[in-house]
């Protein structure tokens, strides 16, 4: 049996339409032959393999629901969400990547861009000729990226930027950087800055335990001397962050999800081979036990999925669902990585199998891009109209 096949219990397929089916076997195909065998020696090496981001933008995965007229796929959101769900199941790091350069960069330079910033990057983001990074978290501003210090004042033809962000994925090999900062009355807009501006430099985070085939890092800005052409001129505010960091999100729910289905598909086969006892260790109670909820939990998430990203194809999805989604999928995700990491023994902690590459990635999923708890603050505000996190 092809690791790659979904489990589809419920029959979503039934749901999907042709072009969900071809995107998401196109990049199936492409998972298996560009990620699968090179990742795990890269997450060994702690190494992004760069090659990669020429390639992903050749099958169209930078820029997928963006117009074609500014080089994008102009897929919806189902499609998206299933290239996100395959490029997991090769590596939480890589569709990190792919995340970045979609829902944190092309998309606020589309959304916030004006015309010429549009035409000036999204082509290039969109072949990967161009990679991108965002800047929001700082060192001493993660779950509050409100009290950001990184600032900026306006000179005559130019905005003198200071400060730092750090965690910041691709930011080491990133041509450009969106930046969020605080002007002189302390109001937040996001400037494009690119990697040659002078006093602009990006460290390497090394150490990493979790996406070591991710590259994450810091941007310094020094007296960075940003032309005014470069500030998004539609980005008003923490809300416009908070936006992209919306569409992140979702993706992110999904590829939870592919990390999840490639896990049980992984410890399914390895239960029906193992033999233990004289019988495969599939025939005990407690290995079915673990798979039965495996299914459960990966259908449930499904299902979420699938109507949230129909929702969002209406433009009627909320914060509050996405973090119900994001939260929800990257707990199941953790909880079968953690019993198909059980499930093979000794096997199980093995760089031969991709269970606990997955469950270490995992763990850094369900802090970024708002942690586990703050999604449960967002959920509780919602419910209450008393936000706790405040
Ligand atoms: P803190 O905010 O210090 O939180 C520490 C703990 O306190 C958490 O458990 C948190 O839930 C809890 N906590 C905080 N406030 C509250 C509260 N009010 N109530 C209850 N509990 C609370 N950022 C970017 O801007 N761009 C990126 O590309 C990016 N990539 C990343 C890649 C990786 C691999 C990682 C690990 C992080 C990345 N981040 C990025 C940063 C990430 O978004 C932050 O780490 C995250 O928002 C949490 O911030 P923090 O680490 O400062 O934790």
């Amino acid at each position: 049996v092809d690791s790659f096949e979904s489990p589809d219990f419920y029959c979503l397929d039934d749901l999907l339409m042709a072009e969900h089916k071809l995107v998401r076997s196109a990049v199936r195909d492409f998972v298996k032959r560009e990620i699968t065998p090179i990742v795990e020696e890269h997450a060994q090496r702690a190494e992004f393999p760069v090659q990669l981001v020429q390639k992903f933008g050749k099958i169209g995965a930078f820029g997928a629901t963006i117009p074609t007229e500014f080089g994008g796929g102009g897929l919806d959101q189902i499609s998206y969400g299933l290239m996100l769900q395959e490029i997991e199941r090769g590596d939480s790091g890589m569709r990190s990547c792919v995340s970045v350069q979609n829902s944190l960069v092309m998309y606020p330079i589309y959304t916030f861009g004006s015309e010429e910033q549009k035409r000036k990057y999204l082509p290039g983001l969109a072949k990967g000729e161009l990679l991108g990074c965002f800047g929001l978290t700082e060192p001493n501003h993660g779950s509050d990226p409100g009290g950001m210090e990184t600032n900026f004042i306006e000179r005559s033809d130019y905005y003198l930027l200071n400060g730092s962000k750090l965690w910041i994925t691709n930011a080491p090999i990133a041509d450009i950087a969106i930046v969020w900062a605080k002007n002189d009355q302390g109001k937040v807009r996001g400037l494009i800055v690119e990697r040659g501006m002078e006093g602009f430099t990006t460290n390497e985070i090394t150490n990493k335990w979790s996406l070591r085939a991710s590259s994450t890092g810091e941007l310094v800005l020094q007296d960075v001397r940003v032309p005014k052409e470069n500030m998004l001129p539609e980005a008003f505010g923490l809300k416009s962050a908070i936006k992209c960091l919306d569409q992140a999100r979702y993706g992110i729910a999904w590829g939870a999800l592919g990390a999840a289905m490639e896990c049980y598909e992984v410890a399914r086969r390895y239960a029906l081979e193992r033999i233990q006892f004289n019988k495969p260790i599939a025939s005990f109670q407690l290995v079915q036990k673990k798979l039965a909820e495996m299914l459960t939990a990966i259908t449930q998430a499904q299902l979420l999925c699938w109507r949230l990203g129909m929702l969002k194809n209406e433009d009627k999805a909320t914060t509050a669902q996405i973090s119900l989604a994001k939260r929800n999928n990257i707990e199941i995700a953790l909880q079968v990585a953690r019993e198909a990491r059980q499930m093979l023994g000794a096997m199980g902690i093995s760089g031969e199998y991709p269970i606990m590459r997955h469950l270490m990635n995992l763990e850094s999923v369900s802090t970024y891009e708002g942690t586990h708890d703050i999604h449960l603050l967002i959920l509780g505000a919602e419910i209450t109209g008393i936000p706790a996190y405040k």
